[in-house]
């Protein structure tokens, strides 16, 4: 059980011994394709704006607290930080102290001894566990968050076993999770802004390959379809090589960070009232 002390506001929670290992398997492995913390962390961000468009569907009020869902991701070099914002469903203070540490999940163990096996840590989401990945590149980790169900809370952790929760009486969220990075000394590099892009542009188009994948019948033809015959190129490549090409498509490219965002905006990311009957009948 954790370990729940109150030192005035602030709760120190044990984190779940196997979660705890990881943790510091995490932060004690050598591992260079540390930029997967981003991707997952964007996949958190993007499963919590689903769930809040989901519950607003049959119940609208729940968009009261900020009707506008999106993630932005803020570097600060001067503060050392890499910031995740986003209009998601939010934490409870419950959920805080559950979903990120003290409740065991079997993809911890699993993963642990996937890793053993020769697993790669970028298979980290696929065991439940990809919140942790952030400790790849931050030593300290805050998650500030805001559900419609609670007061805003600040949970945070400098790995070590444990993690703290209080109430937040700073800049209020509306509603959502703000997840602040501060970034290991040796890591400075996810504080510029081309190689958060850079990650940016790699998972797009990486997730541009499965989409197609899916979709390949059921879809349009769109502008989109351009990117298709570089996409299959890349993808017969060499892992290095592939890195390197998405690389210079990305300077190549040029996106300016609006076009980018435009042409790739998912649903979620987008105002209610510009989605059509046809968008949302797709995403349920
Ligand atoms: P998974 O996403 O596979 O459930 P994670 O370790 O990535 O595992 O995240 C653990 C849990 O923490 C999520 O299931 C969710 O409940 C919560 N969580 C993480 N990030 C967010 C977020 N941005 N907004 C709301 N909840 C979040
Ligand atoms: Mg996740």
């Amino acid at each position: 059980m954790p370990e729940d002390t109150q030192v005035g506001e602030t709760e120190t929670f044990a984190f779940q011994a196997e979660i705890a290992q990881l943790m510091s398997l995490i932060i004690n492995t050598f591992y260079s394709n540390k930029e997967i913390f981003l991707r997952e962390l964007i996949s958190n961000s993007s499963d919590a704006l689903d769930k809040i468009r989901y519950e607003s569907l049959t119940n609208p009020s729940k968009l009261e607290s900020g009707k506008e869902l999106y993630i932005k991701i803020v570097p600060n070099k001067n503060e050392g930080t890499l910031t995740i914002i986003d209009t998601g469903i939010g934490m409870t203070k419950a959920d805080l102290v559950n979903n990120l540490g003290t409740i065991a999940k079997s993809g911890t163990k699993a993963f642990m001894e996937a890793l053993q096996a020769g697993a790669d840590i970028s298979m980290i989401g696929q065991f439940g566990v990809g919140f942790y990945s952030a400790y790849l590149v931050a030593d300290k980790v805050t998650v500030v968050s805001k559900s419609n169900d609670d007061e805003q809370y600040i949970w945070e952790s400098s790995a070590g076993g444990s993690f703290t929760v209080r109430l937040d009486h700073g800049e209020p969220l509306g509603r959502g999770t703000k997840i602040v990075l501060h970034i290991k000394e040796d890591q400075t590099e996810f504080l510029e802004e081309s190689k958060i892009k850079e990650i940016e542009r790699e998972k797009e188009l990486s997730d541009d390959e499965a989409e197609e994948e899916k979709k390949e019948e059921e879809k349009p033809a769109t502008e989109e379809d351009d990117d298709k015959p570089k996409i299959e190129d890349v993808a017969d490549d060499e892992d290095e090589d592939k890195k390197d090409k998405k690389k210079k498509k990305t300077i190549k490219e040029k996106y300016t960070e609006d076009e980018e965002l435009n042409k790739t905006k998912p649903i979620w990311t987008r105002n209610a009232d510009d989605i059509s009957h046809e968008e949302y009948e797709r995403i349920l």
